[in-house]
């Protein structure tokens, strides 16, 4: 069985780029409506994560026929992230692309001259492609701070 994907509410952007960086594709549409967002997760086979209330009494969640988790709505970010992976019983992935949920690849320092900052390029020697965004990223400050949160909610997970 692959993974599976979530489609995220309007109020949730955070939580999607966190579950593309714990390996999970997750859509998030700003301003996205209720209806919209229900068809969505329907017509993908996306869990839907929300924070709405309301959004759980439309027919084809209450019926089952699209799977929805409730998620606490002012909780931090990461905390988010470990209350949906626990619930569904699953485990901290390979680090998709923040911004897109796009696999990345990592790719020789050459292939990047003139996509990186030129301080970022002077400081760091690896690099990671998006295969879907081509967004790149590098091993820097901001990444080594996305592996401690990913080791942190995956021993938090157990
Ligand atoms: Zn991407």
């Amino acid at each position: 069985m692959s993974p599976p994907s979530f489609a995220c509410d309007a109020m949730l952007g955070g939580l999607a780029r966190w579950l593309r960086a714990l390996g999970y594709e997750a859509t998030f549409e700003h301003g996205i409506e209720d209806g919209a967002l229900v068809e969505q997760a329907r017509a993908s086979g996306a869990i839907l994560l929300s924070s709405d209330q309301p959004l759980f009494e439309r027919r084809p969640v209450k019926s089952g026929e699209v799977r929805a988790l409730f998620v606490p709505r002012h909780a931090p970010v990461l905390d988010q992230a470990v209350f949906v992976l626990h619930a569904l019983g699953l485990p901290v992935g390979e680090v998709r692309c923040m911004k897109c949920g796009g696999a990345l690849a990592d790719v020789p320092k050459q292939d990047v001259v003139g996509e990186v900052p030129p301080g970022a390029f002077a400081a760091f020697d690896r690099y990671l492609r998006c295969q879907a965004c081509r967004g790149v990223y590098w091993h820097g400050t901001h990444w080594t701070k996305i592996e401690a949160q990913r080791a942190e909610i995956a021993r938090r997970l157990g």
